[in-house]
């Protein structure tokens, strides 16, 4: 008899770890995800945030690489956030299944999962308003806002620094600073939740290089910025310096999952009082935020302005929170989508920017688009990491990237970014510094990224080195 309830006690302990597409409330949530680190404890590392929600939930995060809890080299980290608002639960189900799913093919031998794995750091957080999920789970799940704030009643999607503002007012004054603008950062306009902490706490301590946060209500790819310029509510494209990238980001998941980019399917809201229902499938599946609707303090562009990470927002259905039945179904619409979005961290350039002595970190890596006839420098810059290494996302293309950092003669180098890749085409840098009596010449000493609106960005290496002997020769000459 005690055999056979052993017996029965471990089927059931093994039967345990087979992922079933159901809600998982806060406990099981957790239990998923340590479920997963057991079954590939060499590729996944559970983990959770700095702090907790407002009800002391931890938010919990599983991570997949194959050197789990370490930053590498030439190897980009991606973030999914799902259940940012507490209503919104399928990316909360969606991000369980996906770490269910990876592990397993993994274990099956899958070939572009364990490409994936082995060349990306993945981090999934699925909940990061648990207490709203409880909230909007506890009173039917089909309300359309009660759950969707945190205990404290506040939108975690409005309570990020508006960094907008800052780099809006950048743009107006010709200030061309434009990227990690937290310490540009004067007040906060509201205080900062829990989650909003432990959140940007997370972004800034990990050199994520893509992101997608998940909600529900509709079905579209969104993409910064969030904000207007002008502050007008509804409408107005607001493009960010980007544009292309962020473009191609949003198309990629919207192509890629079942009808996201379907030109026929139905719109949601066809009850709503504005009339006929509008289906963003006619635009490919994607849209600016602000063309949409404008909001100040969204998690996306906070992502974009403080970091060098590009996030957009997935709005995975009508539905905020679909019924048990239609899980299953939906991560079949969503499953390649999920996963061709991953690879995108792939795509543009990388490389490691050093000196004769090792890694420079924070040297800045700013771009030039020269495809066309112009051109068209991108001002968006973004910097290195602790082992000097940079991710610059971009489209195909030729570009300039240029490579300083004070104390440093800038080098150029062009570079074309191919269709189709599977990894980041490599450029590295070899940065020389400068010489202490060229430092004191004002007129050369200016870095790329001074505050002057007018002032060339683009240093060519070559420049310099006429630069140094014409006044190599003038100082010769003036010592006769
Ligand atoms: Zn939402």
């Amino acid at each position: 008899m005690g055999s056979f309830i052993i017996f029965w006690f471990s089927v059931i302990l093994t039967t345990s770890a087979e992922f079933v597409w159901r809600h998982h409330n806060n406990e099981e949530l957790i239990q998923v995800l340590e479920e997963v680190n057991e079954k590939c404890p060499n590729i996944t590392r559970v983990y959770s945030l700095s702090e907790p929600s407002v009800r002391n939930v931890p938010l919990y995060v599983i991570e997949f690489s194959d050197n789990p809890g370490f930053h590498q080299a030439y190897k980009p980290e991606v973030k999914y956030i799902g259940n940012i608002h507490g209503n919104e639960v399928l990316g909360r189900e969606l991000l369980l299944g996906l770490a269910d799913y990876l592990c397993e093919q993994y274990l099956r031998d899958e070939r572009s999962i364990r490409a994936l794995i082995h060349s990306t750091r993945i981090h999934l957080l699925p909940a990061m308003n648990p207490d709203g999920w409880q909230l909007s789970t506890d009173t039917g799940g089909q309300d359309y806002l009660i759950g969707r704030n945190n205990n404290h009643s506040v939108d975690l999607n409005r309570n990020f620094p508006d960094l907008d503002a800052i780099t809006f007012e950048f743009e107006r004054q010709g200030v061309n600073h434009n990227n990690h603008l937290l310490k540009d950062l004067a007040r906060l306009a509201e205080p900062l939740e829990p989650e909003t902490r432990a959140v940007m706490r997370w972004i800034m301590s990990i050199p994520f290089v893509l992101s997608a946060a998940m909600h529900g209500g509709d079905l579209v790819a969104n993409y910064p910025y969030d904000a207007s310029r002008s502050g007008a509510p509804v409408s107005e494209y607001s493009a960010s310096p980007d544009d292309d990238t962020f473009r191609e980001l949003a198309l990629a998941y919207a192509f890629a999952h079942a009808d996201m980019a379907s030109v026929n399917r139905r719109g949601c809201h066809s009850t709503s009082s504005e009339g006929q229902a509008y289906n963003f499938g006619k635009q490919g599946g994607v849209t600016n935020g602000a063309a949409w609707y404008s909001l100040k303090g969204g998690m996306q562009d906070f992502n974009y302005l403080a970091t060098n990470a590009f996030e957009i927002t997935l709005e995975l259905g009508c539905e905020k929170y679909p019924p048990e039945r239609d899980l299953a179904r939906e991560w079949e619409r969503n499953r390649d989508a999920l996963l061709t979005y991953l690879w995108k961290a792939h795509i543009g350039v990388k490389g490691i920017v050093s000196d004769d002595t090792g890694f420079i970190q924070n040297a800045i890596i700013s771009v030039v688009n020269i495809t066309g006839h112009i051109p068209r420098p991108i001002r968006h810059d973004v910097t290195t990491g602790v082992y000097g290494d940079y991710y610059r996302l971009l489209t195909p293309g030729h570009y300039e990237l240029t490579a300083s950092h004070p104390g440093y003669f800038p080098v150029s180098r062009v570079i074309t970014v191919p269709h189709f890749q599977n990894t980041a085409t490599v450029l590295n840098f070899r940065l020389e510094p400068t010489s202490s009596w060229f430092d004191d010449v004002t007129n050369f000493g200016q870095y790329p990224h001074g505050v002057l609106s007018q002032e060339r960005r683009i240093y060519k290496r070559s420049l310099y080195k006429q630069v140094i002997n014409t006044m190599l020769e003038k100082k010769e000459s003036g010592t006769q």
